[in-house]
């Protein structure tokens, strides 16, 4: 028989996502002619409006954290312990990000803090930046359990999120961490070893993908790559750069 509380959990969830994506179109200008019923063919061209008038202003960080509330759009809020936004500059020309949060971060409700986020620290700092400077997020808000590959619909459910969290930032730069970040925003399957190195074109902003800090952790000959990613990224935003003399 179907419990009528977790049928009410389940339409809730399909309101939420709905919402998220309703939300996200709008923000967009995109058509919302999907809210019209098919006889009303005429209104159907028109622009509709579903939310307050709030929501034609850019939406801040913080609208976009309420709007997620107690997120339960994917199975991973039963595991996780915190819901990791992500933490930093909200006016940043650059934003990393990973993958998904692991355990310490889980734990802390802050993004990259474990032993691969500290190594993710020591890059920022190698580029002369403080860790408060950039903004820094991932994939996924919720932890996987035994921090395995996140799933497809994980991943569907949460990037409008962090979608909407770089068009409220308007980076100059982004800068993914490892294969599920950049191939979920780059739309490819192609191998990280292939994509990075390079700037990638994300809806006009040039996204740089390099390997992850865990990876790193691992191969630590891999950082030499890193660096060479990472000063692209500097020489692009002109970090490091003296002033020129007036
Ligand atoms: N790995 C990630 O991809 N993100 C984190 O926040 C921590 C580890």
């Amino acid at each position: 028989m179907i419990n009528r509380q977790d049928l009410a959990a389940e339409l809730l969830e399909i309101v939420d996502s709905l919402t998220a994506v309703i939300i996200l179109d709008q923000e967009r200008k995109r058509s919302l002619s999907y809210l019209c019923s098919s006889q009303d063919v005429d209104s159907a061209q028109k622009p509709v409006t579903v939310l307050t008038t709030k929501r034609f202003e850019k939406p801040t960080l913080g609208d976009i954290r309420a709007d997620m509330r107690d997120c339960r759009r994917c199975c991973l809020h039963a595991t996780r312990q915190n819901l990791v936004f992500g933490e930093g500059n909200p006016q940043t020309d650059l934003v990393f990000v990973g993958e998904a949060p692991g355990a310490d971060e889980d734990q802390q409700g802050k993004p990259f803090v474990g032993r691969a986020g500290q190594l993710l620290t020591k890059i920022i700092e190698a580029m002369g930046l403080k860790r408060e400077q950039v903004y820094i997020c991932n994939i996924l808000k919720c932890r996987p359990p035994g921090n395995r590959n996140p799933l497809p619909e994980e991943i569907l459910a949460c990037e409008p999120f962090l979608i909407r969290q770089l068009e409220a930032i308007g980076p100059q730069v982004i800068c993914t961490l490892g294969t599920f970040a950049a191939r979920t925003l780059l739309k490819t399957e192609a191998p990280i070893t292939v994509l990075r190195g390079r700037f990638h074109d994300y809806h006009g902003i040039p996204l740089m993908p390099t390997y992850h800090p865990a990876y790193l952790l691992r191969n630590p000959s891999a950082k030499k790559q890193v660096w060479e990613d990472v000063q692209q990224i500097m020489k692009r935003l002109k970090i490091g750069e003296s002033p020129s003399p007036s």
